[in-house]
């Protein structure tokens, strides 16, 4: 059966989440970083990072390009996958809307290939690559919309605080 998933809004941490795949918000070089990137190393252990730098290793020299995403195991999380997926930073001169919305169209893709049914994902670009709250939630909720051809069930939104939480609210209805 493919079709919509059910979206879900969860107040909490990625890490944590009892689903297929979790995504996340990484960092083009895919060796770790802070945000959710460095919550999902510290708790899924080594195993993601060597998985990580064999990926570096074969497919991306120059590091993974932003609005792409690529899977691991998932170590010690719930998960089984954790699939990577690189934001853009937020520009003012410069429309990255379209990378965004690709960075959520393709984790969901990675996702339903591996055979994930429940995906959990942050709010991507919206902690240190400084993208609006409102905005970012819009974006992500749209793609997730309008992906009508996935066999993904359901779609959480993990997050972190209240007004990210507030904001992910105002565009599910
Ligand atoms: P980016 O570099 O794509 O902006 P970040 O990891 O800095 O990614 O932040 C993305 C969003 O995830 C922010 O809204 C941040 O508050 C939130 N966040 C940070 N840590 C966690 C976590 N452990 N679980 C869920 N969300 C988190």
């Amino acid at each position: 059966m493919t079709g919509h998933p059910t979206i879900r809004l969860v107040r909490g941490d990625i890490t944590e989440q009892d689903v297929d795949a979790v995504v996340n918000a990484a960092n083009s070089s895919l060796l770790g970083g802070g945000g959710v990137d460095g919550a999902i190393h510290r708790r899924g252990g080594p195993e993601i990072l060597e998985e990580c730098r064999g990926l570096r290793a074969s497919h991306y020299g120059k590091g993974l390009p932003t609005g792409q995403a690529v899977a691991t195991t998932a170590g010690r999380l719930p998960a089984r996958w954790v699939v990577h997926t690189v934001g853009p930073v937020h520009s003012r001169s410069e429309d990255r809307s379209g990378q965004l919305a690709s960075c959520y169209r393709e984790s969901l893709r990675v996702a339903d290939e591996l055979g994930a049914r429940t995906v959990a994902f942050p709010a991507i670009s919206t902690g240190i690559y400084g993208w609006p709250m409102d905005d970012g939630a819009r974006i992500a909720t749209e793609t997730v919309r309008n992906t009508t051809t996935t066999s993904v069930e359901e779609v959480f939104f993990v997050l972190f605080d209240e007004p990210a939480y507030e904001a992910f609210a105002a565009h599910t209805g």
